[in-house]
């Protein structure tokens, strides 16, 4: 994917789009490229990097939501379940199978699990991963060794699907190209356009890096753009009733000897009501989450103090080894974009499902939902914009629709894994220079080809695309990432062929960004 190239060919075409999507994260990149696989010409434009939103910042898990069923939402856990299947078959390169052991320190816990999560197992049909069963006291520790031990009982091992939110978004972005379409980042939508009858024709969009501006010409246009939906709405509608509520989750990032194996933790109710996971993720463990509601919508959303609290104090009652703040590699924060009930209750209980509003003026709105159900989200949202376009019903292609990069039987152990079918054309680049093959820092694994691969093919343009969502450097590791940085910005450089000052900018820029990933002791 080249970025100049997209825009060119967007400024050539002074025809109408059928399709134009703003908002490139999960749901906007999805609907992207259901519109473009059914032959929709397809424009999709994001304001800053695809998933630079609430996408990269998930738990990483492709799942049915086990709480959601404690919350009696079934529907949504069967649409969930079918829908992790449906990624585990058409992106099989970056989704794992993960195992979770539910630990029980109650003599009653564990049939009580275990009854649930057969259920769960039972609501997942033909595309059920593995059968959840329990555990002895034994069978638990030998999993997970370093599990707080005193009064375990026992415990449920269940399975769900495991992935790399933000790699995932990329080569979304790539098949929507794959499939005929463009999906162009840094284009911010700045207003709509309507005709004299109040119709939406189009959009008008800034280039966030040159500064251009553009008219745009739809025949639709989609709203996904999280929890940003209202800041449309209101272009749409002057003082249109706000429909988003965000609510903040944050993560800390722990070396893996904190959970050493494979199977990761899951505890659904701390004593203040809440789930915790600890997952193993590309050779570190993630724990978190929580829910706190945040007024304002923000693109850094930047954890609070009490919730790194709540997660270091919840994490030391259930590992033997209790984390410090100085044990935290990286600490980072994303923002739900949960659609408000009209009687708003806490944020914890908004149903997850997705909802789907068209206005007056045939904007189409698709906000809530989740990184799994993405791909049933885009579809009912195409089929709603077809019908609001008067497009020719074209079928919804990608229920076996393989995302690009597809590839089975991965090797999880090189880090490359997560490249799939790509990962030749990087072997190619060593091939040719030797010395792209060295790593960018001792403690990560991630090598020189890497940035120029970035570059060329993944358009990320500043040194934050590559270290947080190329890479996931500087969620793994914030302060590693920050001591890459000089090293990514002077090979970027050179592929964008930029001058000294945008090395130096750019850095400045990186570290007062990376300052809210790093804690302090
Ligand atoms: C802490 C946390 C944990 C989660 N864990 C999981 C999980 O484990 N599994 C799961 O399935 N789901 C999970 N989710 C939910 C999932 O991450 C979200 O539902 C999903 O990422 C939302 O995607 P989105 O595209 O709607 O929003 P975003 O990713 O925020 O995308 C919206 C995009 O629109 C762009 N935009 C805004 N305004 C404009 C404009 N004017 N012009 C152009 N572009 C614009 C933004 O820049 C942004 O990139 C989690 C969410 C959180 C917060």
């Amino acid at each position: 994917m080249d970025r100049s190239q997209f825009l060119k060919k967007v400024q050539e075409f002074n025809n109408y789009w059928d399709i134009v999507v703003i908002g490139g994260g999960a749901t906007g990149l999805g609907v992207g490229v259901d519109a473009a696989s059914r032959g929709y010409k397809t424009l999709l434009l994001e304001m800053h990097d695809f998933a630079k939103g609430t996408s990269s910042r998930s738990t990483k898990l492709v799942h049915g939501g086990v709480r959601y069923l404690q919350q009696g939402d079934v529907s949504l856990v069967i649409e969930a379940l079918h829908e992790r299947g449906l990624l585990i078959q058409n992106a099989p390169h970056l989704v794992n199978h993960q195992s979770f052991i539910v630990p029980s320190y109650e003599w009653w816990n564990g049939p009580f699990y275990g009854v649930g999560l057969k259920v769960y197992d039972m609501l997942a049909g033909k595309l059920g991963i593995k059968e959840s069963k329990n555990l002895s006291r034994e069978e638990t520790l030998e999993r997970i060794p370093t599990l707080e031990n005193e009064g375990l009982r026992g415990g449920v091992i269940y399975y769900d699907g495991q992935f790399d939110d933000s790699r995932l978004a990329i080569n979304l972005a790539q098949t929507i190209y794959d499939e005929g379409g463009i999906p162009l980042n840094y284009m911010k939508v700045t207003d709509l356009k309507k005709n004299e009858k109040g119709f939406i024709e189009g959009v008008k969009t800034r280039d966030m890096l040159e500064g251009k501006e553009y008219d745009i010409n739809a025949r639709v246009v989609i709203n996904a753009t999280g929890i940003f939906s209202d800041d449309i709405l209101e272009m749409d509608e002057e003082g249109h009733e706000k429909i988003i509520q965000c609510a903040q989750g944050i993560h800390i990032v722990l070396d893996k000897d904190f959970l050493p194996g494979d199977s990761a933790i899951m505890v659904p109710h701390t004593d203040d009501g809440r789930v915790l996971f600890a997952v193993p993720w590309h050779n570190k463990v993630i724990v978190g989450t929580t829910d706190t509601p945040i007024d304002e919508p923000s693109l850094e959303p930047v954890a609070l103090e009490e919730e790194i609290d709540f997660i270091l104090r919840h994490a030391a009652q259930y590992l033997t080894k209790d984390p410090s703040r100085e044990d935290v590699k990286s600490v980072f924060a994303g923002l739900r974009p949960l659609v408000k009930p009209p009687d708003t209750k806490k944020t914890s209980q908004i149903s997850r499902s997705h909802h789907l509003q068209v206005s007056k003026s045939g904007l189409v709105t698709i906000a809530g939902g989740k990184w799994t159900t993405y791909r049933k989200m885009a579809e009912d949202t195409v089929d709603k914009a077809i019908l609001v376009a008067g497009l020719e019903h074209e079928k919804c292609d990608t229920y076996d629709l393989r995302i690009h990069g597809w590839l089975r039987n991965t090797d999880d152990e090189d880090h490359l894994y997560v490249y799939g079918s790509d990962r030749i054309a990087l072997d190619a680049l060593i091939e040719e220079d030797e010395s792209l093959g060295e790593q960018l820092h001792k403690d990560l694994p991630y090598i020189k080809a890497e940035v120029i691969w970035a570059v060329r093919n993944e358009m990320a343009q500043t040194i934050e695309d590559f270290l947080a969502r190329r890479s996931r450097a500087l969620l793994l590791d914030a302060r590693a990432s920050v001591q890459m940085a000089e090293e990514v910005a002077k090979l970027m450089q050179t592929e964008l062929n930029k001058g000294t000052g945008w090395v130096t900018q750019q850095l400045k820029e990186y570290k007062e960004l990376a300052k809210n990933y790093i804690l302090l002791a």
